[in-house]
């Protein structure tokens, strides 16, 4: 018996359906775990630096559902280290100010080594981002923001890109495949830390790069046996595990965000209640600084006072905790990350938290 394809272009279908072991009696429905450093001789895996069939069944359906190239790796700062060490030396990386901390402080240990010039710029101005790309090799941006959630305007950035011929690279972990497809909107890269929504049971580690372009993503993949930040066999089971249920969580989980943010708009606790309208990240900035978001968090007691996001579990966060945050980030802003709990508990607690 053999496989009969079945060709569906719905994020479901292709999430469930995909990276399979071909269909034959008594063949498990997954691909399972291959602990193995190295392969009998003669194919085209040889040792586990280059290759293992638990990595490939996860690369299969991410890449299908971002349509492009997957390569996966051992966390997403690896994935992100790997689109930099694509850019030339002394090349120009344009990258938004409020990108995630460890994605700024990759820049700034690269321009530090007099490897590249980061440019970082205000994602929402447009028209400056756009005119700097004359000049850059690399537009690397995130939208939504994290944590400020800035909203970039994605076709036009990336249309002046085209112009200058700079490589697009779009950090699309916030926003899932499911969400935004960057490389519909013409991008040549989207970055993922898979440890957040994709995975999305807090218990696993991992990134990923989906290239526009086979030839490019072998480049990468080139890259990630040079650096080994392969990503294991174990964590690559438990990823593929979770993506086959990203539709189904993330469903509820914007549905209880844009829930969330619409109880607590107005909160007079609260002096902003930041959503993008899609998503499951929702910004509080809290009344009283740094203090004020602090004492909010000491009293919940259903959402759990973690950094990460994209978990089942609602966590939420001051920011500016850490140090190597960006000072325009305001000392009380709290974000959420909003789980699959029932919402009227995750409203009761947020609600008596703040008073
Ligand atoms: C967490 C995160 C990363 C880094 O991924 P790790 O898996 O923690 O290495 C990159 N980008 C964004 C937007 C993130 O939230």
């Amino acid at each position: 018996m053999t496989d009969r394809p079945f060709h569906s272009s719905h994020a479901e279908t292709l999430a469930v359906s995909l990276g399979r072991p071909p269909r034959e009696p008594d063949a498990p429905f997954n691909e399972p775990v291959h602990l193995a450093s190295t392969f009998v001789a003669g194919g085209e895996r040889e040792y586990g630096r280059y290759g293992n069939p638990s990595w490939a069944a996860f690369e299969t359906v991410l890449g299908a559902l971002e349509g492009g190239t997957c390569v996966s790796f051992a966390s997403g700062i690896a994935a992100i280290s790997a689109v930099l060490d694509l850019v030339p030396h002394g090349g120009t990386v344009i990258a938004p100010r409020h990108s995630y901390t460890g994605t700024i402080a990759q820049l700034r240990d690269r321009e530090a080594a007099g490897r590249l010039r980061a440019l970082l710029v205000d994602v929402t101005d447009t028209a400056a981002v756009a005119e700097a790309c004359g000049d850059a090799d690399l537009l690397w941006f995130e939208s939504p923001t994290n944590p400020a959630l800035e909203v970039a305007d994605i076709p036009a950035l990336v249309a002046a890109a085209r112009a200058h011929g700079t490589m697009v690279a779009i950090d699309n972990t916030f926003a899932t495949p499911l969400l935004q497809q960057p490389l519909a909107l013409g991008a040549d890269l989207a970055v993922h830390s898979a440890t957040k929504y994709l995975a999305g049971h807090s218990d696993v580690l991992m990134g990923a790069v989906v290239a526009a372009d086979a030839s490019v993503a072998e480049q990468i993949s080139g890259r990630r046996a040079l650096s080994g930040a392969v990503p294991a066999p174990l964590e690559s089971y438990l990823a593929l595990r979770g993506l086959r249920t990203l539709p189904v969580r993330l469903e509820r989980a914007q549905a209880n965000a844009r829930e969330l943010a619409r109880r607590l708009d107005g909160h007079p606790a609260l002096e902003e209640v930041r959503y993008p309208g899609f998503g499951a990240i929702v910004s509080l900035v809290v009344r009283g600084g740094a203090e004020g978001a602090d004492a909010f968090i000491d009293r919940v007691q259903l959402w759990i006072h973690a950094t990460s996001l994209g978990g089942v579990e609602s966590t939420l966060e001051r920011r500016r905790r850490w140090p190597s945050e960006a000072p325009t980030i305001p000392e009380g802003l709290v974000r959420l990350s909003v789980g699959l709990e029932h919402v009227d508990d995750l409203a009761d607690d947020l609600l008596a938290a703040l008073g």
